[in-house]
């Protein structure tokens, strides 16, 4: 009976692209058609080893210059794919148009597209970047919390949305340089059940990766924590 309506809402509101809103073919996989899905640029080597900052010349991972002078405190960030074009419009559409069905097919999109030398344990939890409950409030949802449940699908891993809580409201980030920034987060996030934390792999999942202050310090207050390690995985950097 499901399917059965599930095709009719199909039949009726076929799905479309969400870069161009041209109808999806069949083979096609949602939440871009062919055509847009060639315009999102993934990210590939050369990359910082520790960071995944994308490097322009050279074929070899390595260190970039901020992670040299100051390490950051996550072992290992990545992003899937750059944050422009149909994805940065994509991923617009599903924060601020509150889109949480778009939200589902982009955390798909992040399973098809693993990125090279980071797979997720089986054993490893999985932490969205949580939300100050005003921001949460606003928006209906977290955008972290839709990303990683998708990513823990396949894997069957524990995604905790509790361990880790916001506990101010922030300045919006956007118009900060990287030392104002990490200023900025610094004390933002207190983790409530250390329990579920010590001695544990975790893997902290966020939309954007843009200068990695607010991952960072999650990371922070993660490992001081007794974490085990602390991951990044994050569906676009800008
Ligand atoms: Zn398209
Ligand atoms: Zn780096």
């Amino acid at each position: 009976m499901r399917r059965l309506l599930a095709g009719l809402v199909d039949l009726i509101f076929p799905p479309r692209c969400t870069g161009c809103g041209r109808v999806l073919g069949d083979d096609d996989r949602p939440p871009f058609c062919p055509a847009c899905q060639a315009e999102v640029r993934l990210l590939r080597s050369p990359l910082c080893t520790r960071c995944g900052a994308p490097f322009d010349g050279g074929d070899a991972d390595h260190l970039c210059g901020a992670c040299l002078t100051a390490p950051p405190g996550f072992t290992l960030a990545r992003s899937v794919a750059r944050y422009e074009s149909v994805l940065l419009d994509a991923i617009h559409r599903f924060k601020y148009g509150r889109d949480a069905a778009l939200g589902r097919a982009l955390g798909r999109f992040m399973t098809r597209y693993p990125c090279p030398g980071m797979e997720i344990d089986a054993d490893a939890r999985i932490i969205p970047v949580p939300l100050h409950v005003d921001r949460l409030r606003e928006r209906g949802f977290n955008q972290a919390l839709i990303l990683a449940r998708e990513l823990a699908r396949p894997g069957g891993q524990t995604v905790d949305f509790l361990s880790l809580k916001r506990r101010h409201a922030t300045d919006p980030q956007v118009r900060l340089g990287r030392d104002a920034r990490r200023r900025n987060i610094r004390g933002a996030f207190v983790v409530t059940r250390p329990e579920r934390v010590a001695d544990r792999k975790i893997l902290l999942v966020d939309d954007v990766y843009t200068t990695g202050s607010t991952v960072g310090e999650c990371a922070r207050v993660l490992l001081a924590h007794q974490a085990a390690e602390v991951a990044v995985l994050t569906l676009a950097r800008a």
